[in-house]
């Protein structure tokens, strides 16, 4: 890509603030466009409790000008079955942490504390909340967003950054075709003495995770846990949030079960079903392109969602380095390099998230019991992890293109 001459300055507009559209905006406004930033709530707040960020991500981030000091712990990632045996060490790569000059490789922290550290730098006057999109108009030389309450705003690019039941997406690609995972996820954080620092557990029975990482909460040591149970679409939830999760974690061993009798469930817990979309061969569409779950939601599995989103963002604006907006041809050389960077990344990503989540807990008995067989006593799933998911993340990391640290 030709970045020797800066492009003009255009328009952007981004519709919905989550971490993608977040991402965008400060990537787009950092590459010198004049950028909109549209969300249907009255407030961007910062909301949602664990995630799991790893290099390539904390290293963007870092790129837009975000202070990732102190923002999340690391952890050495271990996956074990509920009575703790150890199945496999995800590897830290050596050449990835020197690439970053970030020591580890997942980071624990609160999804909001990300996005207020996001917030932090972003240019006032950019967001502009109580926006909810409603469709939008292209023409040859611009795109023109509408929204609900009858207002408009034209730009050269449109970027669908809406979530997973993205309105942007449908108009672009049609329905949907959501479909419920068969699971739900419990997020949640406390403060409990005794746990130890510097590793992570991804730990399974037979067909429930339960795991637990340690975060920083305000700059002070926390754990984030987070349980998956098998759950059907449309099945309500009416018992007692704690009983239930507790009932979960009996005989599983230390810390868990302690990690739910230290959990205020009132403010720090919350529930999530998975959803999941047919993967999408492409991204971009004359004048419209998108990141995050509004082409590529995640089941919880390769703890990436919020990272690719941010990922997305990030490179959207890099692709796009050096491109006129207004030209229509350029932009969909630009579009085309974006896509060839992330569809085909974030699409095996989120298949293999989905067939760990059917492996671990939809596996009829008795080839679950075979399974953990397998995983107890085989280095199958280091393997897997590492060929399926590792490998990939560790070479973008290494070959990101971002100042070495
Ligand atoms: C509230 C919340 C909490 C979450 N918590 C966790 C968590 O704790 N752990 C975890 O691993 N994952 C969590 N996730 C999922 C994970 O964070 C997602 O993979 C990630 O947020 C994807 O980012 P995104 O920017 O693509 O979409 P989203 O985060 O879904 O953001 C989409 C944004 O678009 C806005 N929007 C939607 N429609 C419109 C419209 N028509 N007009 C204007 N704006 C619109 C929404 O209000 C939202 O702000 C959470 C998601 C949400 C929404």
């Amino acid at each position: 890509m030709d970045i020797t001459t800066p492009a003009p300055r255009r328009r952007v507009a981004i519709i919905g603030a989550g971490p993608g559209g977040l991402a965008a905006a400060l990537a787009f406004h950092h590459a010198g466009h004049e950028v909109r930033l549209f969300e249907r709530q009255d407030a961007v707040k910062p909301l949602g409790g664990a995630v799991l960020l790893s290099l390539p991500v904390l290293s963007v981030l870092r790129d837009m000008g975000v202070d990732i000091r102190e923002l999340g712990a690391s952890g050495v990632t271990e996956f074990r079955n509920h009575r703790g045996r150890l199945r496999t060490r995800l590897p830290f790569n050596p050449r990835a942490e020197a690439r970053a000059g970030i020591p580890g490789w997942h980071y624990g922290m609160l999804r909001s504390a990300a996005i207020e550290r996001m917030l932090a730098v972003m240019p006032p006057g950019l967001i502009h909340p109580g926006k909810h999109f409603a469709r939008y108009d292209e023409q040859a030389d611009s795109i023109t967003a509408h929204f609900d309450d009858g207002t408009r705003w034209e730009a050269d690019l449109l970027v669908g950054a809406d979530g997973i039941r993205s309105a942007v997406a449908r108009q672009a690609f049609g329905e949907l075709g959501l479909f419920h995972c068969g699971i739900q996820v419990w997020l949640a954080w406390c403060h409990c003495d005794d746990v130890p620092r510097g590793v992570g557990w991804i730990s399974h029975s037979r067909n429930v995770q339960a795991s637990f990482f340690p975060i920083l909460h305000e700059g002070k040591p926390a754990v984030e846990w987070w349980v998956v149970e098998p759950w059907k679409e449309g099945q309500r939830f009416a018992g007692d949030v704690r009983t239930h999760l507790t009932n979960h974690l009996r005989g599983w061993t230390d810390p868990l079960p302690r990690l739910a009798a230290a959990t205020d469930f009132e403010r720090n817990c919350f529930r999530w079903d998975i959803y999941n979309r047919p993967a999408l061969p492409s991204w971009s569409k004359g004048r419209v392109s998108f990141v995050g779950d509004a082409v590529h939601p995640v089941s919880p599995y390769a703890a990436y969602g919020m990272g690719m989103a941010i990922e997305d963002g990030w490179w959207l604006a890099k692709c796009l380095e050096g491109v006129d907006l207004a030209q229509r041809d350029a932009l969909a050389q630009g579009l085309a390099r974006y896509d060839r960077q992330r569809v085909g990344y974030t699409n095996k990503n989120a298949k293999l998230a989905r067939y760990l989540g059917y492996l671990f807990h939809r596996t009829p008995w008795p080839l679950s019991a075979l399974r953990d067989v397998v995983f107890d006593h085989t280095r199958l799933l280091e393997a897997m992890l590492v060929e399926t998911y590792l490998k990939d993340a560790e070479t973008q990391m290494e070959t990101l293109p971002i100042a070495a640290r």
